[in-house]
């Protein structure tokens, strides 16, 4: 099947969260199943090209805003997938230092720039390589308006309506609002589904991309099921309800070679279950390098997020504190996001500079090194589509303890992690305690669990053949309506 993937990030040129690990790692896998997987990106200018050997392809004019925008279009293979980088005057000029602008209206206009542009390159690409793609799957948000620019813009026998559309919700909170007024700048038609219209969502991204699309997709079997309410879909559930039959929901997978904690690379001593001791030296090197005490027999509790509200910080901060005060553990924390919840955590290390570190900012190598040291990993999200922060955890010995609620409940078995229903810090206090209590009261039973978390598969392998599924049925459905 051949299959063109457009999405706003892709791990490891631009990366913000899940959604880059995703683009990532589920092509490579689908191509070695025998598809054409292909991906589009925008060129964003934090993308370093000489380090991934991108280089130019192909130039084009687009219709744009009553005259043309000029587009060009760069290239590079990445383990086995050739992936495309999409620039063009004004949204996406190579020099911009985000890939999301604070500014919501920034990002709507430049998804919506950068979904057309997208299209028109793989149109000319279709017809230059007299080649067509069965499905286009596009992710989230910033490339809700595909489906819809595809029906709209494209005559009935090009390469672009002969394609079905998937679409994958990553998260529903984030919708792209007041795409109205940049269709209308750009010169495009407006949005006229009547449901989106009677619910007055015609302006939201994410509402068209659902309205559109063939099929609809989400990141985990739970958050399929919880978006169906109107606090899960953050309000839109009356437009996920009318596409309830043509939606599933597939748990997402890691990439086991990217997250290995027995390949060299930046661990200060690679491990795997049969060799678990090592462990503590990585727990060691952290402890020296951060600047805590370096003491192994401590428990140590990692997290690495994005400081956002869907993250729980609200329960965790005043569970922490109330740990740091009464447990003897450490706590490193690494994330970056709301400057509120920064303070908070910076405040935490601190006032137990001993005990807690909190690392302000986003880095891989440190991210990396925080999983292969910890014995437990911190995730309260209030709500999470799927979540890989618990499976790398796992993937690296760490036990999870978490919020039972999406793609956490999925993916973290009760005899492994530690999960909590309700929403409130003594919910975590509660399991937190469990969890040391078992860390320093029954060693054995600890081990078994580290042990059993790293057999875990958290790989693509039965998620892909979903998605192969899911192109099927995207296809079939498809065809019928075009006949
Ligand atoms: P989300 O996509 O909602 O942010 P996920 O758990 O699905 O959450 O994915 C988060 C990904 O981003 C994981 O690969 C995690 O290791 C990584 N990550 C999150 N915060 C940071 C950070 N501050 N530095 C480095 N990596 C981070």
């Amino acid at each position: 099947m051949n299959v063109v993937f457009i999405a706003a990030e892709c791990a490891p040129f631009a990366k913000v969260g899940g959604l880059a690990d995703v683009v990532s790692s589920l092509p490579p896998v689908l191509v070695e199943r025998g598809h054409d997987v292909r991906v589009v990106l925008p060129h964003h200018g934090i993308i370093d090209d000489a380090r991934f050997k991108i280089e130019h392809l192909d130039s084009f004019e687009m219709m744009w805003a009553g005259g043309t925008a000029r587009i060009d279009v760069s290239f590079t293979r990445y383990n086995g997938v050739r992936v495309y980088f999409v620039k063009g005057w004004p949204y996406i000029t190579g020099s911009e230092s985000f890939v999301y602008d604070a500014n919501e209206g920034v990002n709507v206009g430049r998804y919506l720039f950068f979904s057309a542009a997208a299209l028109a390159f793989i149109n000319r690409r279709a017809d230059m390589e007299r080649w067509r793609p069965d499905v286009l799957h596009a992710h989230d948000w910033h490339t809700g308006m595909v489906p819809f620019l595809a029906a709209k813009l494209y005559p009935v026998e090009s390469a672009l309506r002969t394609a079905a559309v998937v679409f994958s919700i990553h998260n529903m909170q984030y919708q792209g609002w007041g795409v109205g007024w940049h269709l209308d700048h750009a010169g495009l038609p407006p949005v006229d589904n009547h449901l989106l219209a009677a619910t007055g969502k015609n302006d939201n991204c994410l509402a068209v991309g659902l309205a559109y699309s063939t099929m609809v997709s989400t990141v985990s079997p739970s958050y399929a099921e919880e978006i169906l309410s109107s606090e899960g879909a953050h309000g839109l559930d009356g437009v996920i309800l009318t596409r309830r039959s043509r939606m599933r929901g597939i748990l997402n997978g890691i990439d086991p070679v990217r997250w290995n904690p027995a390949s060299e690379g930046v661990l200060e001593a690679p491990f795997d279950a049969e060799r678990l001791d090592e462990k503590a030296r990585n727990k060691a090197a952290i402890q020296r390098v951060l600047g805590l005490p370096v003491k192994t027999g401590l428990p140590l509790v990692g997290i690495i997020t994005r400081l956002v509200d869907q993250k729980g910080p609200e329960i965790m901060v005043p569970a922490l504190r109330h740990m740091l005060y009464h447990a003897e553990m450490q706590v490193i924390s690494l994330g970056s996001g709301d400057p509120h919840w920064e303070h908070e955590f910076w405040k935490i290390g601190s006032d137990y500079p001993s005990k807690a570190i909190a690392y302000l900012g986003f880095d891989e190598v440190l991210a990396e090194q925080i999983y292969a040291a910890s014995d437990l990993f911190l995730m309260p999200s209030k709500f999470e589509p799927c979540g890989l922060g618990q499976m790398i955890a796992m993937r690296y010995g760490a036990l999870p303890v978490v919020h039972a609620v999406g793609g956490l409940r999925d993916s973290v078995p009760s005899d492994v992690g530690f999960l909590f229903n309700g929403f409130h810090y003594n919910d975590v206090i509660t399991v937190l305690t469990e969890a040391l209590d078992m860390y320093y009261n029954r060693p054995r039973f600890f081990r078994q669990r580290q042990k059993r978390a790293m057999s875990l598969d958290f790989s693509w392998g039965r998620s892909a053949k979903a998605y192969e599924d899911l192109y099927t049925q995207a296809v079939d459905y498809h065809h019928q309506y075009l006949n």
